[in-house]
């Protein structure tokens, strides 16, 4: 790890000042992401600026027109905890248990996770050689390498990692919306539009800019929250990334799905929301398997596995079955 000066800010104005006149400032909040990636340098910001005073984003809020707004700076664990959102929203508490260790969750923030940085090994090895999220036009080791934990949808030649954010995914299936402070005001942002895929820049995980401060994440309200579930499968059920998993949630109209979201982690570059399974899962029983196998099948038609990781595309494709119908069953 290379040195690095560390300062407090207590307002946001000046946080955002602060770090859009300085590209060689971090934000620090729990740390537990950024301080990995300085023991591996791959980042080495010469001043971290600690966030963790800034007033007004550690709640947990009900506003009137329903859902709730949680603050960047809240940590996972009173997330997961709290009543609000395991009433509304099991699915988010469920991801965020199924994240890290208990230790790491205290610690760790709501914008911290979702800003989290990819678990290739590549990348996160800096004797590893090529990569191009690390250094820029060097090429993807994984491509060819070892690539069994990578992404089966959306990846470039540049760049097959996936995102490890458990949460992300569960926001993505709730249409979550991040709330970015910048130097130019505030920004609504849509969770599915705020990580991005590699394309030709892998090194830009997000669409977050210097000068920009994550605030806080909506979660509207809507009617299949309730009957929702995270299912991960990962290697090791102690303490793992997900090889796999999926943030399911529906409504029922006499027996049979009147609405369903599902969204996937551990197979892109960001959450993958299954679309086309999801029109297509209407009118669908939750004990029709096939049918639901059927429709969720839709979404994979352009999956597109690399050399070690065809597993996927079957084990993704059950994860979500199975998360549809425990979600189901909480109705
Ligand atoms: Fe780097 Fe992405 Fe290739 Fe991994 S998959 S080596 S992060 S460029």
């Amino acid at each position: 790890m290379d040195p690095f000066a560390l300062l407090r800010a207590d307002n946001a104005a000046q946080a955002i000042a602060v770090h859009a006149a300085d590209s060689q400032l971090a934000f620090v909040a729990g740390g537990t992401d950024l301080i990995g990636l300085l023991k591996d340098r791959a980042a080495s910001p010469e001043r971290l600026l600690d966030i963790n005073g800034l007033p007004n984003m550690a709640m947990i809020e009900a506003p009137p027109e329903g859902g709730l707004r949680i603050g960047a700076l809240a940590r996972m664990s009173d997330v997961a905890a709290d009543v609000q959102v395991r009433r509304q929203f099991p699915v988010v508490a469920e991801a965020l248990l199924f994240s890290a260790s208990g230790q790491l969750r205290n610690m760790a923030s709501i914008g911290g996770n979702i800003m989290q940085r990819t678990r290739c090994a590549y990348f996160r090895d800096e004797t590893a050689g090529r990569c191009n999220k690390r250094s820029p036009s060097s090429g993807c080791a994984a491509l060819h390498g070892l690539n069994r934990n990578h992404a089966i949808f959306g990846w470039s030649e540049s760049c097959v990692a996936t995102n490890p954010s458990d949460l992300a995914v569960a926001f993505a299936a709730m249409d979550a919306i991040v709330i970015v402070e910048g130097q130019t005001g505030e920004r609504r942002i849509p969770l599915a539009d705020f990580h991005r895929l590699p394309g030709s820049a892998p090194e830009r995980d997000n669409v977050i800019d210097r000068g920009d401060l994550i605030k806080a994440v909506e979660v509207p309200a809507n009617p299949e929250a309730r009957a929702s579930h995270y299912l991960k499968v990962r290697d090791r059920a102690s303490y793992e990334f997900a090889l796999v998993s999926a943030a399911a949630a529906v409504a029922m109209d006499g027996g049979r799905i009147r609405s369903a979201r599902i969204a996937m982690g551990g197979v892109a570059h960001k959450p993958w929301r299954l679309a086309a399974a999801e029109s297509r899962l209407r009118g669908i029983s939750l004990d029709d398997t096939e049918g639901l196998r059927s429709a969720i099948a839709a979404s994979f038609v352009d999956a597109r596995p690399l050399a070690h990781n065809a597993f996927k595309v079957e084990l993704a494709q059950r994860v979500a079955v199975r998360a549809l119908q425990t979600a189901g069953a909480r109705i």
